[in-house]
């Protein structure tokens, strides 16, 4: 059984639908990554799969998650009650900008013991031990200085180490990672991936990875979910999509991608991504691709099962 599955997923502002029909399952111990250019809803689709979107924006759709005694719940539709229950605990969650979520006020110790205070009561000297622990898990060295610092007084690389330590620190069964890396210099920024995907072997973490850097999804990926705009345009295994993409969007990005690693100048796409309120008719794609055909502009295009774990939704696939 999947540990979280969402079942077509819109979320909408008015009349408008932002995010339109999304749809994916991870198992325990998988990785999925979430690609697309930024503006494209990877960051509205985390806050949804944690039911913590603005009143102004309204879902429809299921997401199943998989709670520790087997049972599972519809996190779109559970009460405020039994969702303390899960953020933070059962699913942990990383920001792109660790300060701003760390508190600037409280020491990292502190903020890390408030975590463990909520999901189990210990004692002082077990709490103390723990967090020491984690703060070495996430690569830390010198946790007791840290355990005293303010977050304004570590680099930004260890900002975003302390905002993981926290994610850790409830044990969650599901860690969602919104472009954990993007702030951080290219260096910090490897050392941080390499230190992802050793957790996620070391802890069998099971892992949704939000980025729009293909490296970064090839690397640590089981599959892969490609937005444009809000849609889906493939959804399925790593390595079917990599090595076989069928939507001509994949096969842009992978083309952009591609070039960047041969030190060629990359064919830019035409056009610009549209703004989520106001996007075109049909395939929101269909502006800017090369196979268009007349019914892109017109309708939504279906689902199209390649294999039975890898789909595209596009009239004119690749093959
Ligand atoms: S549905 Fe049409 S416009 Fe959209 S990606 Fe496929 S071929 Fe291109």
């Amino acid at each position: 059984m999947s540990l979280i599955t969402a079942e077509n997923i819109s979320v909408s502002l008015g009349r408008t639908p932002i995010l339109k029909d999304i749809n994916f399952s991870v198992e325990t111990g998988e990785t999925l990554a979430i690609v697309g250019e930024t503006g494209c809803g990877k960051s509205l689709l985390c806050k949804t799969l944690l039911n913590i979107l603005p009143q102004s924006l309204s879902v429809n759709g299921n997401i199943w998650f998989n709670i520790a005694d087997k049972k599972r719940i519809n996190i779109l539709s559970s009460g405020e009650q039994i969702l303390k229950t899960i953020r933070g605990k059962e699913i942990g969650m990383v920001f792109q900008d660790a300060f701003a979520s760390l508190n600037p006020v409280i020491k990292c110790g502190k903020q890390i013991s408030d975590v463990l205070a909520v999901k189990s009561k210990t004692d002082h000297r077990t709490k103390k031990s723990r967090i020491f622990s984690l703060l070495e898990i996430v690569g830390l060295a010198d946790v007791t200085r840290i355990y005293n610092l303010y977050p304004h007084q570590l680099s930004g690389g260890m900002q975003q180490r302390m905002a993981l330590a926290i994610a850790l620190a409830g044990n969650p069964r599901l860690l969602i990672a919104d472009e954990p890396s993007s702030s951080l210099d290219s260096i910090a920024q490897k050392q941080y991936l390499d230190l992802l995907n050793r957790l996620k072997h070391a802890i069998n973490l099971t892992l949704i990875l939000v980025t729009h850097d293909l490296d970064e999804a090839f690397a640590f990926a089981d599959k892969m979910l490609v937005l444009y705009a809000g849609y889906t345009a493939e959804y399925g295994n790593t390595v079917d999509i990599r090595t076989a993409p069928a939507h001509p969007y994949t096969k842009a990005l992978l083309d952009i991608y591609q070039a960047f690693r041969e030190n060629r100048q990359p064919t830019p796409l035409p056009g610009e991504i549209p703004s989520l309120g106001n996007p075109p008719a049909g395939c929101r794609f269909h502006p800017r691709c090369y196979r268009v055909q007349p019914a892109c502009a017109e309708q939504a295009p279906p689902k199209k099962d390649l294999s039975g774990r890898h789909y595209t939704w596009c009239f004119n696939p690749i093959e």
